[in-house]
């Protein structure tokens, strides 16, 4: 049997060599692809699409080392490799040839085509349209200027944050400063110097959340807000360009504006549905969330401020629910938990992931063959654990893809899912938040989406050709289980005494779940909100503040301090591809509180939606518009009260 999976490895030194080998053959394989006289979708679309799987299967190594385990040398190598992929595919998205012979087939085969194949072809021409290929030459050519220019700007953005993140720390020396941090965080802060202990806090996330969430000491707090928030002051002029370019991008491909090129390709209908949706959500939360702040101004002794709402939240959450996430740590042990979410996934959808031996990037990653109805469906990466080098937060990164190559041979498909858990010890398990058993099942929803697809297109297979705005559906609607009983019961046991979690203890779980649930939904529309519009005109220098500040007239109740620049740390819209999407969060969140609550109301394991889920929604992947999809499953509309159940906003 031949290999089913890619070998994971990555040769730094010669990686641009190899790129720039495996691009020129690309080239050559498009001119012979185009000298065919009669092209079909077997004879020209096929071999286009399997020619840009590979290339992604060679690229994706490159990123994910960046950023699991970033070096100079990786950083350079990532950073040299940018300009020449965004340049080869720029190129390839602008070739007339290509873009008039897809159209052709389209046509020519519309009655013998497969409704994936149509989305193929559909989506590749509506990319073809949204990157100018129908413009004159001169237009192409700044197109190419500007997307060359933006994916380097977005990679100093990041970089930057980066750098800026990893070159502050903090030292506490006064044992009375870290009263009241849990363990775990404490023994991870601690070092020794001169003889002496003390205590490093940072701006990673684990080290961060710690202190703004039960650090005593109000200076520490602000002085490590203060730290976080003014990261990467150079961002802002790198926010300018990259705003400026995105305008006169739009303006080329003829939109009004980037909020307009954006919507062209997601399940929202225009710019006015996106703002009337969010600001609902702000209409019906404002009541509540101010009554939620009110709250906490009454346990403050002082006046409350942005660096004290996580350590009173605190307080306020202990006193009302007495939940103490310190004493569910025990319950969620790392390796419980992975195995944990596997059985769930085994009894929900007949899911199996058995362990390989397979050798990885870090000893601490590990690989899993994922087995549907006993036969192997794909491979799982994962990497757990937090370590210098690795960029904070937790993704899914999808590398092959379900498919059919030219040979009708079956392609399987495979995912990483990063995380940036405590790191465990020979002396310490590594503990997870509840927090971090949500983010992990979140993940694992984005997973199973790529790896659970029967596709035979690999470009709407999986993860690929999902809208942007309906991405996040599958992970938030797993997320949900992290807060069922019966789900928790199946793996939350104590790592010492194997006692498993109490009903009592899930209770106030449930309880807390929405606590402050209206202030945190005011924080979401504000980030939505702002960067929706901010790409709905052009915003520069000055007029990017008083938008924000604008915004937050109606957004936030607690008025953050003027210092406060959290733009210049806001990746998801100036590093990621969230632009004039950011709103695509609640846009999921509906469908995804929408299906779990028929879920839940049927019963999570005898529920019929579960299983028409799995072969509808997991299955089919982006071979059809969400919207479809998701009528297919519910078989009505999307009924947005459920996602104000959820959150238990009334
Ligand atoms: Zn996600």
């Amino acid at each position: 049997m031949s290999k089913q999976f890619l070998e994971f490895k990555i040769d730094l030194d010669s990686f641009i060599d190899e790129l720039r080998y495996k691009i020129e053959q690309n080239n050559a394989k498009v001119d012979e692809l185009l000298e065919i006289e009669c092209k079909t979708y077997i004879n020209f679309v096929k071999p286009l699409e399997m020619m840009g799987e590979y290339l992604e299967q060679f690229f994706t190594p490159l990123s994910h080392i960046n950023s699991v385990n970033n070096t100079q040398m990786s950083q350079k190598v990532y950073t040299d490799s940018l300009p020449i992929i965004t340049e080869y595919s720029t190129k390839l998205s602008q070739n007339l040839d290509i873009y008039n012979a897809y159209k052709d087939i389209e046509q020519k085969e519309k009655d013998s085509l497969n409704d994936e194949q149509k989305r193929v072809l559909k989506l590749n021409i509506e990319h073809f349209e949204l990157s100018g290929a129908h413009l004159d030459d001169d237009t192409k050519a700044k197109l190419q200027e500007i997307n060359i220019k933006l994916s380097e700007l977005s990679n100093s953005f990041s970089q930057n944050l980066l750098d800026a993140t990893n070159a502050y720390e903090y030292i506490i020396t006064d044992e009375k400063d870290v009263e009241g941090i849990s363990q775990s965080d404490k023994e991870s802060a601690k070092f020794e110097e001169d003889g002496k202990i003390k205590y490093r806090f940072t701006l990673q996330m684990p080290s961060y959340i710690a202190y703004m969430t039960y650090g005593k000491n109000r200076t520490i707090r602000e002085e490590l807000y203060k730290a976080y928030t003014t990261r990467a002051p150079q961002n802002s002029k790198i926010i300018d360009e990259i705003l400026s370019l995105k305008d006169e991008m739009s303006r080329l491909l003829g939109f009004d504006n980037y909020a307009q090129y954006s919507l062209s390709s997601k399940m929202a209908e225009d710019e006015k549905s996106v703002l009337d949706f969010l600001y609902k959500l702000v209409q019906n939360s404002k009541q509540q969330a101010v009554m939620e702040l009110e709250e906490l101004k009454q346990i403050a002794p002082q006046k409350l401020d942005s660096f004290d709402t996580a350590y009173y939240s605190e307080i306020l959450k202990k006193q009302n629910y007495d939940l103490d996430e310190e004493l569910y740590r025990p319950y969620f042990e790392q390796q419980n938990v992975v195995t944990g979410i596997f059985e769930f996934l085994n009894t929900l959808f007949g899911i199996r992931f058995e362990l390989t031996k397979e050798r990885l990037w870090d000893k601490k990653a590990s690989s899993y063959n994922l087995y549907l109805n006993d036969k192997l469906k794909a491979r799982l990466y994962l990497d757990l654990e937090a370590r210098e080098g690795k960029k904070g937060g937790a993704w899914m990164h999808n590398w092959q893809s379900h498919c059919k190559d030219m040979d009708g041979k079956e392609q399987l498909s495979s995912a990483f899912v990063v995380c940036n858990f405590p790191p465990s010890s020979d002396k310490n398990p590594s503990l997870l938040r509840h927090d971090d058993v949500v983010t992990f099942f979140h993940e694992m929803g984005h997973a199973i989406h790529h790896m659970l697809s029967d596709v035979d297109e690999n470009e709407v297979s999986g993860v690929n050709g999902v809208e942007w705005d309906a991405v996040e559906f599958p992970s938030q609607f797993l997320e949900n289980f992290a807060y069922e009983r019966d789900v928790l019961k199946l793996f939350a046991s104590h790592y010492q005494t194997q006692e498993i979690i109490s009903d009592e203890m899930i209770q106030k779980l449930i309880d807390s779940k929405n606590f402050m649930s209206a202030l945190s939904m005011l924080r979401q529309l504000e980030f939505s909100i702002f960067d929706f519009k901010l790409h709905t005109k052009l915003y520069q220098s000055d007029e990017v503040q008083i938008l924000l500040d604008a915004i937050r007239e109606e957004t936030a109740l607690l008025k953050p301090p003027s210092y406060n620049k959290f733009q210049n740390g806001f990746a998801h819209i100036f590093a990621g591809g969230y632009a004039a999407g950011y709103y695509s969060y609640k846009w999921a969140e509906v469908l995804s509180a929408d299906v779990f609550m028929s879920v839940v109301d049927e019963g999570v394991f005898s529920s019929k939606t579960a299983q028409k889920y799995l072969n509808i929604i997991l299955k089919k992947g982006g071979s059809y518009s969400m919207k479809d999809l998701f009528k297919e499953l519910m078989q009505r509309d999307i009924n947005p009260d459920n996602l104000l159940r959820l959150n238990g906003i009334k």
